[in-house]
């Protein structure tokens, strides 16, 4: 069977590139980075290589991004690294209630620890507001924290906007985005964006898994949450992952410079599953307007179909994608707090499904997609949703 695969937000397969790369860095210069001897200072320069792309990507400096082995350990080792390291100057931390579970996570737990959480409002489509976010910044605010495109419904938050307006109301203040899902595909410029830590994940962008980049202002001090031997200057102990970052890189290049005409390619993708599934009725399109969210998601709600129920017919048919939630409960704000920040309920939020697009995809996965649920969507009608 033909697979199409459609769910690229969740993750990619790697480019053939990034694949010899990682070949030639694990078979032939797999010295460790460490070691004093040649071996170690061929891996060493091939790391140095690797970030300084990345850097000239984000418009950075090589020596402010840290090799991690995902955006969560990122999410992770910045939120708490800042937050203790900071908590003399206040206890109080801004986020959004649409981020991904790494960061709430890391949210709870600094709750428990005496850490102060609140969430910024957001508008009918997800998207953070700059006025109530200026309207909540305080002296004592340490840390704002949120995601610059949303994984489920793409949506992109005002992230110029959202730095200018933190260090006007108090300069004091660390702004961390999560840019795992705009990376390689929108423009993310941490110093024109005013943020001083933010963290990416290679296989969103067809680079392997186990490789993520934290971006660490300089001079912004944050505490480690792994120690050991020192590495990634003291931030990230361990032996660096060298084949998984020089794939990165090379995966993050080539997608970065392919970035405009796969936008352009993936709207159209959008417009074509939308006037191919019109007949159907009640599908909507949850966040906002294909125009306005990132290119490479979309997150359609077929009304009264269980999202689960479809996707598991979807791949009898070879095709992937991701539903809203896999979760029983019948709190909105539990199943998916995305979708429920932006008033969807519970039967609402088992009815959706997200469709992600990659590099690799094609106007014929789409037309699979659209036959396939032509095909499925009559006959799963007959379920209702209790
Ligand atoms: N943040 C967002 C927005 C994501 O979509 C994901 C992955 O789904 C993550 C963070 C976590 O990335 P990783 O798998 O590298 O930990």
């Amino acid at each position: 069977m033909i697979e199409h695969y459609l769910d690229n937000a969740a993750t990619t397969r790697v480019c053939d590139s990034a694949f010899e790369a990682m070949k030639e860095m694990l078979l032939e210069n797999y010295g460790n980075p460490s070691s004093l001897h040649a071996k170690g200072y061929e891996a060493e320069k091939a790391m140095e290589r690797a970030k300084q792309t990345i850097a000239d990507i984000l418009s950075v400096e090589p020596k402010e991004l840290y090799l991690t082995s995902c955006a969560t350990e990122g999410t992770n080792t910045f939120l708490s690294g800042i937050a203790e390291h900071l908590s003399h100057q206040g206890k109080h931390i801004l986020s959004s209630k649409t981020e991904h579970s790494a960061t709430r996570e890391t949210l709870k737990r600094l709750a428990i620890q005496g850490f102060e959480i609140e969430y910024i409002n957001n508008d009918s489509t997800g998207k953070i507001s700059v006025e109530d976010l200026k309207a909540k910044i305080r002296p004592d605010t340490i840390l704002v924290t949120c995601l610059h495109v949303n994984n489920e419904i793409g949506v992109i938050n005002p992230i110029e906007e959202m730095g200018k307006a933190i260090k006007e109301e108090n300069a004091k203040t660390i702004f961390f985005v999560d840019a795992v899902q705009s990376f390689g595909k929108l423009e993310v410029k941490p110093r024109k964006m005013l943020i001083d830590g933010l963290t990416i994940s290679a296989h969103k962008c067809n680079g392997p898994k186990g490789t993520g980049i934290l971006y660490v202002k300089d001079k912004v001090f944050c505490k480690p949450l792994i120690v050991g031997g020192g590495q990634e200057k003291g931030l990230r102990s361990g032996t660096q992952n060298t084949a998984g970052l020089v794939a990165s890189a090379v995966a993050a290049k080539e997608l970065y410079d392919l970035r405009l005409p796969l936008a352009e390619k993936w709207q159209s993708f959008k417009q074509l599953l939308l006037n191919q599934t019109e007949d159907l009725g009640d599908v909507f399109v949850n966040g906002p307007s294909v125009e306005e969210a990132a290119p490479h998601i979309i997150n359609l709600r077929f009304e009264n179909i269980r999202s689960e129920v479809l996707l598991h017919a979807l791949e009898g048919d070879g095709i992937y994608v991701s539903s809203g939630s896999a979760c029983s409960s019948n709190k909105p704000e539990e199943k998916s707090p995305t979708l429920a920040s932006i008033g969807l309920n519970a039967q609402q939020i088992d009815s959706s499904l997200r469709i992600s697009f990659g590099r690799y995809t094609t106007e014929e996965d789409i037309l699979a997609l659209s036959d396939s649920l032509h095909k499925h969507i009559t006959l799963l009608r007959r379920f209702t949703i209790k």
